[in-house]
């Protein structure tokens, strides 16, 4: 314990350094009557004096219980960049929760303490860089570990700049010249104590943020750095940087947008099984994964073929196998929403967050697939279609409806199937009901037997010649 309350101490110290004063006590001995838990409102304090912030509004994922103690601050702009950095923010607040989890099933008493802070610019009207920095301590650890992410944005365009954007590669090592100089200069005596400064890699650039006099530069945090040093910051100046600062003339053509982090590629056929020149359906699934999504996947091994599953984010997780099995059967597992929500009736936000949980959900156990999702009841709004458009989703709904969610009875369902596939069709169906997956041991090899291919939504698309596009909607297959 003696450990912790000094390592902490140093924390404090650092914190007092590099955040400013707050005001007010270290959470750490906060009364009781101080606490306020998370979700409740928690401590508004203003931002340290010397915070600038010119884009966004300040957010913030406050925990003064413990025993991790939280103070991530991030901004909010309500743009589309609100999702990526409010993402990050989550994300290093849940890293540090789960690693005191960790530490206190060896150790109840471990605690611990996030605090992160930010700096924003917006340069030019146009050029908006988010500047995150803080420190992460637990106890048993000697000394914080450091925080750093930069978040640069086109405001202009919506994309998100990668460094290739912002500093010429080709020009890196004039740009490192010019780092080396200015560390020194801001830190005389780092080159003796800082390891690496005389032989500097591409690393040293990763943290950049565009500042309004020149590039400012946090390399990368270093654990073995010496006291003083965890955390250096430089101005490269633009007049000094020369043309290897290059915003605004080449950088549009690799920059990624903002949302659509893994940006869609297009769309290969994986199987060479399918004859464009003969009848194709494509069976979807939604609502799933469910217990009866494996009596599909047994009746697709059978009869030959595959099949679409719009799948409901917050199933995927307990029903992983039965995700990987239809994968790696050739299956097309997309998004549904995460919950089921009506997402006509969502924000933006929300909107947003529905899509891209599910997506991310999907593709820690795909990897990354089509940009297509179903959105749940099929509602669709100029809102939905505008914000897929941002995300870079294309939409898919359905030519032929069984209704098998209604009547919920096997012998209903197959006929209104049977007497409405024609080739090309998506039919709609969901892996939730045990009727639909019943109704499936006729159906599937019905339509095999009159000469469907069972394939994919995008495999439909694709023969079709259709490239989907972001925030359209597709019925069919022509
Ligand atoms: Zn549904």
């Amino acid at each position: 314990m003696k450990k912790t309350l000094s390592s902490l101490f140093v924390l404090f110290l650092i914190l007092a350094v590099f955040a400013a004063c707050r005001g007010d006590e270290p959470a750490l001995s906060s009364s009781p009557g101080d606490v306020s838990p998370m979700g409740s409102e928690p401590r508004t304090e203003p931002l340290p004096d010397h915070a600038t912030v010119e884009y966004g509004e300040p957010d913030l994922i406050a925990d003064n219980i413990g025993p991790l103690w939280a103070y991530v601050r991030y901004p909010q702009a309500g743009d589309a960049t609100d999702y990526l950095i409010a993402r990050w923010a989550d994300e290093m607040y849940q890293d540090a929760f789960d690693e005191i989890q960790a530490l206190r099933e060896t150790d109840a008493s471990a605690e611990g303490e996030i605090n992160i802070q930010f700096n924003s610019y917006l340069v030019d009207d146009r050029y908006a860089s988010v500047l995150e920095r803080g420190v992460f301590i637990a106890s048993g650890m000697e000394r914080p570990r450091h925080i750093v992410r930069a978040f640069n944005i086109d405001t202009k365009s919506g994309l998100m700049l990668d460094n290739a954007n912002i500093l010429d590669p080709a020009k890196q090592a004039r740009a490192l010249a010019l780092l080396r100089e200015k560390i020194l200069e801001a830190y005389p005596g780092a080159d003796r104590v800082v390891d690496g400064l005389d032989d500097m890699d591409d690393s040293w650039l990763t943290h950049i943020a565009i500042g309004h006099e020149g590039i400012i530069v946090l390399p990368a945090p270093d654990a073995d750095r010496p006291p003083g040093y965890e955390e250096l910051t430089v101005t490269l100046p633009y007049d000094e940087l020369g043309s290897a600062f290059w915003l605004g003339e080449e950088q549009t053509t690799t920059a990624t947008s903002v949302l659509s982090v893994s940006a869609a590629a297009p769309f290969v056929p994986l199987w060479d099984d399918v004859d464009p020149t003969l009848p194709m359906v494509a069976l979807t699934f939604d609502d799933g994964p469910s217990q009866h999504t494996d009596q599909i996947l047994d009746l697709l091994e059978t009869h030959g073929g595959r099949a679409t599953f719009f799948v409901i984010g917050n199933l995927v997780e307990r029903r992983q196998d039965t995700v990987r099995r239809a994968f790696d059967m050739g299956c097309e597992i997309l998004g549904h929403s995460w919950d089921h929500r009506n997402l006509t009736k969502l924000t933006r936000q929300e909107i947003e967050t529905g899509i891209l949980d599910t997506r991310d959900v999907i593709e820690s156990i795909t990897g990354p697939g089509p940009q297509l999702y179903r959105p749940p009841y099929g509602a669709v709004s100029e809102t939905l279609k505008e914000v897929s458009r941002d995300l870079g989703f294309a939409l898919v709904l359905w030519s032929v409806d069984p209704r098998d969610w209604q009547t919920r009875n096997a012998d209903l369902i197959v006929p209104a199937i049977m007497n409405n596939a024609k080739d090309r069709a998506i039919i709609l169906s969901h892996d939730l009901y045990g009727p639909t997956a019943d109704a499936m041991t006729r159906v599937i090899p019905e339509l095999r037997a009159r000469g469907y291919q069972l394939v994919t939504v995008s495999e439909l698309l694709y023969y079709a010649d259709i490239d989907p596009e972001a925030g359209h909607v597709y019925y069919k297959g022509n």
